[in-house]
């Protein structure tokens, strides 16, 4: 039996079984030190965070996309006039 590490864990730092966490061959008990609950909750905030940041990478580089083309017409506009 074990208790999840992580303070927010569902099972709120009641003993659980080994199989509720993940192996980890690098570390002394051979276990994940938070469980499996804890595991599908953080990587789907990662999941979410990711999928944020690259919606505003996008649209940040579209603005940059945006704005090059503006000055570049503006600079055609600039040509033809003089
Ligand atoms: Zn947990």
């Amino acid at each position: 039996m074990k208790i999840c590490s992580r303070k927010d864990c569902p099972f709120n730092g009641e003993l659980q079984s080994e199989k509720n966490f993940s192996k980890d061959e690098r570390r002394k008990s051979k276990l994940q030190p938070c469980c499996k609950s804890c595991f599908k909750i953080y990587c789907k905030i990662n999941e979410d965070k990711t999928r944020i940041q690259r919606k505003q990478y996008r649209e940040k580089h579209k603005d940059a996309l945006n704005v090059e083309r503006k000055t570049k017409n503006l600079i055609l506009v600039l040509i033809s006039i003089s």
